[in-house]
Parts: C-alpha cells; sequence; structure tokens
C-alpha cells in the first residue's frame, strides 16, 4: 500500500530522491518523477509496463517554464497555452537536449502541460524540476481518476499518492502538435471547437496504426477487462439474450429491465459523463458480468473524447 495524503512537501522529498509519486491533475491521476533524471523516469515505465516507444508528458508549474524545455514555442502555441492552462491541453514542441531521450520515446520533440489542480500546481511550483507524468495506470487500462483508483492498482509501486480527491475533467488532456499548422493528435479535455476559437481550423488526426505519434492513439487502448460492445442499446439486448451483462447509459436508465446500469450523466451533461466514465468502467469490472453494452454519447464538445475513449475500450486487444 502506498502512502497516502496532502503533504506536498513529502511528495517532493520522495521526488528529490528519484522516486514515484502520483499526482492528481484535473484530467487522471498522473505517476509522477523529475523529467529530467532518466534514472527516475525510467521507473515510470517499469512501474507501468509501459513500452519504450510511448512518451510521457511534461508537467510545468507555468507557460513560462516551457521555454527551458523546448527550442521553439510558436505564437499559435503560445496563444493556446494563454487560453487553456492551467488546463487539459497537451502542446507537442521541439525539445532541448537536455530532457532524457527516454521521456519523449526518442522523439524529436516534448508533449508539455500545465495542469489545473491546486495541490499539483503548488508542488510544481515548489520543485526545481518539471514532472513527467503519464497517467497512473498499468498501460493500456482504464486511467485512474480517483485516488482509491491508483491505490488498488499501484499501491505498492507508488511511494506516495497525492490525494486530490476525484478528477474535475475526468478524460486526458487533448494533445495538439504543429506540422502545417495544428494537429490535434488525441480528443480530451478541451473541446475541438474551443481549440478552434483560438487557432482557427485544426486538423484531427487521432487515428494511426503501428507506430503512433501519440500513443493514446492506438485503437485498443483505454481498455478495461469486460468486454465491451458499442451501439443501440434495446436492440443489443436482443441480439445477446443469454448472456450476463450490464448497461453503461449515458443519460436515463433504460426502463422495465433487471440488468444492472449504470448511468454516466443523469442531468445529461457532457461535462458530467466525462467525470463518471472511466470510474464506470471500473466498475463493470467488478461486476458478475460478461458483457457490457454500451451507447455513444451526443458527438459535440468533450462527447467527442469520451465517444473516443469508449470506441478504443470496445476494440478488443
Ligand atoms: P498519458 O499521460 O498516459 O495519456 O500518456 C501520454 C501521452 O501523451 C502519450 O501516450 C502520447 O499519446 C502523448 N505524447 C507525449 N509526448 C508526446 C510527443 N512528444 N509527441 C506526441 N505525443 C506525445
Ligand atoms: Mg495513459
Amino acid at each position: 500500500m502506498a502512502e497516502l495524503g496532502k503533504d506536498i512537501n513529502r511528495a517532493k522529498q520522495l521526488l528529490d530522491h528519484g522516486e514515484l509519486v502520483a499526482i492528481p491533475t484535473e484530467t487522471v491521476y498522473g505517476l509522477a518523477a523529475n523529467a529530467l533524471d532518466a534514472t527516475a523516469a525510467a521507473r515510470i515505465f517499469a512501474a507501468k509496463n509501459r513500452p519504450s516507444f510511448d512518451p510521457l508528458i511534461v508537467h510545468v508549474a507555468t507557460a513560462m517554464r516551457v521555454h527551458e524545455l523546448v527550442t521553439d514555442f510558436p505564437d499559435q502555441a503560445q496563444a493556446l497555452a494563454a487560453s487553456f492552462w492551467p488546463g487539459p491541453l497537451t502542446l507537442v514542441l521541439p525539445k532541448k537536449n537536455h530532457i532524457p531521450d527516454l521521456v519523449t520515446a526518442g522523439l524529436p520533440t516534448v508533449g508539455v502541460r500545465c495542469p489545473s489542480h491546486e495541490l499539483t500546481l503548488e508542488l510544481l511550483h515548489l520543485l526545481d524540476y518539471p514532472l513527467a507524468a503519464p497517467s497512473a495506470n498499468p498501460f493500456g487500462y482504464v486511467s485512474p481518476t480517483r485516488p482509491e483508483h491508483v491505490q488498488e492498482q499501484l499501491g505498492s509501486q507508488v511511494a506516495y499518492i497525492l490525494d486530490g480527491g476525484p478528477c474535475r475533467v475526468g478524460v486526458e488532456s487533448t494533445i495538439v502538435g504543429f506540422a502545417d499548422g495544428p494537429v490535434i493528435y488525441r480528443l480530451g479535455g478541451v473541446a475541438v471547437e474551443e481549440i478552434e476559437n483560438v487557432v482557427g481550423r485544426v486538423r484531427v488526426m487521432t487515428h494511426s496504426s503501428s507506430n503512433p505519434v501519440a500513443p493514446g492513439q492506438l485503437a485498443s487502448h483505454y481498455a478495461p477487462a469486460r468486454q465491451i460492445v458499442l451501439g443501440n442499446i434495446a436492440e443489443l439486448l436482443t441480439q445477446h439474450p443469454n448472456q450476463k451483462v450490464a448497461l453503461l447509459r449515458y443519460h436515463k436508465r433504460l426502463p422495465d429491465t433487471p440488468v444492472p446500469q449504470i448511468v454516466l450523466s443523469p442531468s445529461g451533461s457532457l461535462e458530467e459523463a466525462a467525470q463518471n466514465l472511466f470510474a464506470a468502467l471500473r466498475q463493470f469490472d467488478k461486476m458478475d458480468v460478461t458483457l457490457v453494452l454500451a451507447e455513444l454519447v451526443p458527438d459535440t464538445g468533450i462527447g467527442r473524447a469520451i465517444n473516443d475513449r469508449l470506441r478504443r475500450a470496445a476494440t478488443s486487444r
């Protein structure tokens, strides 16, 4: 079991010694280490069983600190940082040499982000290095949105879990790179529409196969243990009559059925649905069912990121 608490000085002390600390962010919990220390970063890959081709996101206290990490911080990237930081946006920029290759998986770029969570921001301000932090889950599984999710899966691998409560956004950051203009590599907490309001039209390139620029692009990712089938739930129920199923609904319970159900947003808001999504997927894995029948949510705003995660969760490994 990892130690759990709100003590940022304790977190700093451990990080200063190259150890792993789980940190709360508004998106999901991160598994953090000193981003400039290759040995510390290697512990992240080992704890997550993460393949070395999957780069880590580097977390900074302010946009000013980005200049220490990149060789170019283009105007469009600065405009996005000014609009959405602290917040769920990662910018992919050309890296400086002192960032270990392990952190960027050998890429010439680094993903940087300023997270919006009071405790983690305070911690980042205390440190004299940035924090490399991917999601604090075993590679390929659903990201953790509550401290107990980290404790359950990686409790024996991290020294300390900084307890920041449940994550406010609940899906990972939107990843934006720049190649002939802005490109979205991963849909996330900042909606495509919001990005376009700042920099104009962006390309969305979230589907890539064997050698992804951003491994969140792998077709099967964010995958729970239970098999998930997407579609119209009433129809799916008639197609799977003899199975132990559970339902994942967006807004309302399906009436007149004894089947267990999780409703993502009783109030019908996509933001609430995003907050609850990963905890729901984890809950199904604890239920005595063989199949989860799920429906997509409205494909707008953060709904696009929710649907992206549902599709990847439904793609069997
Ligand atoms: P996680 O925080 O677990 O969602 O993982 C970080 C993700 O950020 C990676 O899987 C990539 O999708 C993305 N990422 C990090 N650095 C880069 C980079 N230099 N280029 C492209 N994508 C990146
Ligand atoms: Mg991840």
